[in-house]
């Protein structure tokens, strides 16, 4: 069972109420003479209702927080510079985005980042598969709002393209794990085996996608 951070507060209150602070203090705060066997019963009872709520909570801690002009892409926060210009464009070096709000906004915006996105994760995946001799069919980049890529038995891989907006450690690994699946078709000791010989980042990749996976994946949705 998932064990629930609770914080004890004995007041002068009438009635006991739950408190959801943040992620790790949930205050349960109780009349003074409020047993502990009414205090078991009711973490018991309400058990659902914390868990969910804590949830929330660890949601919307992990999300990435964006000002009105800052935008996230391979991982970095990107500062729009408005010019009145007709083509926008992205300046990687600086982090920075140059064009009319308008651009960076909306669908318009993702049709350029899918753009980018496309180019860019299929010039990556071909360069790794080179570097490590691994062999595939077709590059497929999607839209996907729960997954980051795919391998099938036909070593055609599917890409994410929000990809793209996560740092490049966590990119290389998704892109490393889908080709080490063109050897492995499952998760079996073999292929985190081969995929430690060929990511150095496997254990820091699945702490980043833990906290902030959901978060970028629910990015422009
Ligand atoms: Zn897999």
């Amino acid at each position: 069972m998932e064990s629930i951070p609770i914080t004890l507060v004995r007041k002068k209150v009438k009635n006991a109420r739950i408190v959801v602070k943040n992620s790790t203090t949930v205050e349960l705060i109780v009349p003074l003479r409020y047993s502990q066997l009414n205090v078991d019963y009711l973490v018991e009872s309400k058990r659902e209702w914390i868990l969910k709520a804590l949830s929330k909570v660890k949601l919307r801690e992990n999300a990435v927080q964006l000002q009105q002009n800052e935008r996230f892409i391979r991982g970095k926060i990107y500062i729009i510079h408005e010019r009145l210009i007709d083509t926008p464009f992205i300046d990687y070096e600086q982090a920075r985005l140059y064009g009319r709000m308008n651009h960076f906004e909306g669908e318009g915006f993702v049709r350029i980042l899918k753009k980018e996105a496309k180019l860019f994760l299929s010039k990556r995946l071909l360069e790794l598969a080179d570097e490590f001799g691994f062999r595939i069919n077709k590059i497929q980049i999607r839209s996907q709002s729960s997954r980051w890529g795919s391998c099938s038995s036909e070593k055609n891989i599917s890409l994410n393209w929000k990809l793209f907006l996560v740092p490049p450690f966590v990119c290389d690994y998704v892109l490393l794990h889908e080709l080490v699946h063109t050897e492995h078709l499952n998760h079996s000791q073999n292929f985190w085996n081969r995929l430690s010989e060929v990511c150095p980042y496997v254990t820091q990749s699945h702490q980043w996608q833990k906290q902030f996976g959901r978060a970028v994946l629910q990015l422009h949705t």
